[in-house]
């Protein structure tokens, strides 16, 4: 168990997205939380869709299916794929999420489109983008978010949705919104070179940075450890 309730810890972030928006001059509804569930067992996120919460993010395929298993009662659930993503996963994530922010190649892309049930209708996409510019981090370069772009909103059972990223740790205001400015540049030019693709997302900020994200005009801040506290393992 976290040592703060899930339901406490929910109204807190609440209150602090709220207030970095107000700060930041946007809208109360211009962003919203994304509780990543990754390591917490089924019961805190029911007990956070209980409180409110709609929308989880999970990076391990295994244990999310197994949570979803546990949870097929919850009926306004929306599972957002967050974590790295191989060939041999995208089926099972085709079918059982409703958005992947993780897409760093069009092959990844052109599976999940195919592999996604006709029934199900369109999977929400982001492009990760590696913004910071290190080589062990995943996510497409700067230079090729363009033609990325361009492949993937070609492909009929997907809609890109945005861009996120995953910047390097950095303290401070000012240091951590160097990487999401550069972020939030790169939708917008992005969006005036091809008017067509409609990006009304951008997913970033965690728990260390989300009112530096929010002031950069984050549209989705993915928490974790500021809903059910610290991690133990991974
Ligand atoms: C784990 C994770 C988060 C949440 O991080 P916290 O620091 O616990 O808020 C957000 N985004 C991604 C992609 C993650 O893997």
């Amino acid at each position: 168990m976290p040592e703060v309730p899930v339901s406490a810890a929910l109204a807190t972030a609440r209150r602090r997205l709220a207030d970095a928006l107000a700060q930041a001059g946007r809208g109360v509804d211009d962003a919203r939380l994304l509780a990543v569930s990754k390591t917490k067992p089924a019961a805190l996120i029911r007990q956070a869709y209980r409180n409110g919460q709609r929308d989880f993010g999970e990076n391990y395929l295994q244990e999310a299916l197994d949570k979803q298993r546990e949870l097929t009662d919850l009926d306004a659930i929306v599972w957002h794929f967050i974590g790295p993503l191989q060939s041999n996963k995208t089926r099972a994530v085709a079918e059982n999420f409703h958005w992947v922010h993780s897409i760093d190649r069009a092959r990844i892309a052109r599976r999940l489109s195919e592999q996604r049930p006709a029934a199900l209708g369109p999977l929400n996409v982001c492009l990760q983008v590696n913004v910071s510019g290190e080589a062990s981090k995943s996510g497409v370069s700067p230079a090729e978010l363009e033609a990325l772009a361009l492949e993937v909103a070609r492909l009929p059972n997907l809609r890109l949705r945005g861009l996120m990223t995953i910047p390097a740790p950095a303290e401070g205001l000012v240091a951590q919104r160097r990487p999401l400015a550069e972020l939030r540049r790169l939708k917008e030019r992005l969006a005036e070179r091809q008017p067509s693709l409609e990006l009304d997302t951008l997913s970033m900020g965690m728990s260390d940075d989300l009112e530096a994200a929010v002031h950069e005009g984050a549209t989705l801040v993915r928490l974790g450890t500021a809903i059910f506290g610290a991690r133990a393992g991974h």
